[in-house]
């Protein structure tokens, strides 16, 4: 990094919020696998120039403006906890840390609204509205080490979205920086209709757009009532159609998850010792809801020719929801291990989990090919597949790892799938992207990120596809 830019962060800034030393190694990656198997292999990662943390929306204007007078690139930091590579800075860049913007700034009990720095943490964000009795609703298995403004920037989805949405229907308003330094405040009102929805320049931009600074999401009061229940599925088949039947009949279990047997065999298998699938639901809200809805899945699922589980298996699920894995332990276990997100219409979802896990399997490095549905709605419903590959050379991991995402980015495509439901894009999907979009709407994209950003200043290789 140019000596000058740092002096002049220090100089606009003040010194304790500009860092160097060993805050530039903390913030070399994110959560993305192949980072994190690059760097245990010893191979050489960059690291930012500089690191900013700005402690306001002033703050960031200041870094954002500094930034465009010298043409110098700007990386946003939430906790890192993105898993495709959006964080990838080199010497060229200031890295923009957001966790000194960590303030709960209001909640609105009439309202149900609470507003957000940027940075906070998402579960001390859900932490604050409990304690008045009110749930976010939004609950990524990551919700400990993500931030309110990381959710926004990676069009993020929480395990509890078929009743509760993902977070485009969670938000109400989103506060951010451009890149010529204008502080913005899109949304202000429960809806309008008053030009396009600007809030979606941002929503999954991973910072190529701007960096947002405060976010106010929608609250809900907590549920009177939960309750658990789970069914055995003799086939995937069976169950997408019970799930189908129950969200077009117009129920809203908040989570519907339904495992292949291969998941089952490694998570369930206290619950059953036989080859079958697994769907499990929570259901919540007014208790007399709750109570209706019970009854009336139980019927859809015993007409689908679902036999009823113990409902013990939900909570066996909550309690482990959250676990976080180390990539290294798995490293050095000879394996790779990842998962990859994706959505599909209810006509073609099977064929899309038929044809990506056989063609996982085709390599003989594969050892685990599975999948399970965790988001459902009227129109169909999403694939988490994960796959575990071994070898016993590190050196061929990246190979496999790689073919293993072009298999499945490519069955997905070939059944008319979506590409990604929730992790987003970062470098891992972005030669993918343009099969999502279309050659023409890769080329709006493009043409939206010169007039937002016209020197590319915002997290430069990251989103968008090259021209
Ligand atoms: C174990 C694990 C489980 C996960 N589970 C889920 C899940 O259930 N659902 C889900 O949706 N995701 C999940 N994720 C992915 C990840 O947690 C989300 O993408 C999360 O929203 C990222 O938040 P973050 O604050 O860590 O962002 P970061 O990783 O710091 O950043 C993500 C991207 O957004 C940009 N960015 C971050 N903050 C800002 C900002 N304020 N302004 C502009 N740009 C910004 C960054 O530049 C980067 O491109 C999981 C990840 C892990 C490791």
């Amino acid at each position: 990094m140019n000596e000058p830019i740092v002096d002049a962060l220090r100089d606009r800034l003040g010194d304790a919020k500009v860092q160097t030393g060993d805050a530039l190694d903390e913030r070399r990656f994110d959560y993305w696998v192949l980072s994190h198997l690059r760097d245990w292999r010893g191979e050489p990662m960059e690291r930012p120039g500089v690191v900013a943390c700005p402690e306001s929306a002033a703050d960031v204007q200041t870094i954002v403006r500094l930034a465009g007078e010298t043409g110098t690139s700007l990386v946003p930091f939430g906790l890192g906890s993105g898993v495709c590579g959006g964080i990838q800075p080199d010497p060229s860049v200031i890295l923009v840390d957001l966790g000194k913007m960590n303030r709960v700034r209001e909640i609105d009990e009439t309202n149900l609204l609470a507003s957000f720095d940027a940075g906070l943490n998402g579960l001390e964000a859900e932490e604050a509205v409990a304690a008045r009795g009110l749930t976010i609703g939004h609950w990524p298995q990551s919700i400990a080490i993500s931030t309110v403004g990381g959710w926004v920037s990676t069009r993020a989805a929480g395990q509890f979205s078929t009743g509760y949405g993902n977070i485009e229907d969670i938000i109400y308003s989103i506060e951010a920086v451009l890149p010529n330094g204008d502080l913005v405040e899109l949304g202000k009102a429960p809806r309008a209709a008053a030009g396009p929805d600007l809030r979606h320049l941002l929503l999954g931009a991973e910072g190529t757009m701007g960096i947002v600074t405060g976010v106010t999401l929608a609250l809900r009061r907590q549920p009177e009532d939960r309750v658990y229940a789970a069914y055995y599925t003799p086939s995937l088949a069976a169950g997408f159609e019970v799930q189908r039947n129950i969200v077009q009949a117009g129920w809203l279990p908040p989570v519907m998850r339904q495992y292949d047997a291969s998941e089952v065999a490694r998570n369930f298998k206290d619950y059953t010792s036989e080859d079958r699938g697994l769907l499990l639901m929570v259901h919540e809200g007014p208790a007399a809801r709750v109570a209706a809805e019970m009854e009336t899945v139980y019927e859809i699922a015993r007409k689908g020719g679902l036999e009823e589980a113990p409902p013990a298996v939900g909570p066996h699920w909550m309690e482990g929801r959250n676990h976080v894995p180390s990539w290294r332990q798995l490293f050095e276990g000879n394996l790779i291990v990842d998962t990859i997100e994706i959505s599909a219409p209810w006509t073609r979802i099977e064929a899309i989990y038929e044809d990506a896990t056989a063609s996982l399997r085709e390599l003989e490095a594969v050892k685990i090919a599975s999948a399970h549905s965790s988001h459902v709605y009227r129109t169909g419903l999403n694939l988490y597949f994960t796959f575990v590959a071994r070898h016993e050379d590190s050196a061929d991991m990246e190979g496999t790892y790689l073919d293993c995402w072009r298999r499945v980015m490519e069955a997905t495509t070939r059944h008319g799938g979506g590409l990604a439901h929730h992790h987003g894009i970062g470098r891992l999907r972005k030669p993918y992207l343009e099969q999502e979009l279309g050659e023409s709407g890769a080329a709006l994209l493009r043409r939206v990120k010169q007039a937002v950003d016209p020197q590319a200043l915002m997290n430069p290789g990251n989103l968008i596809p090259d021209a």
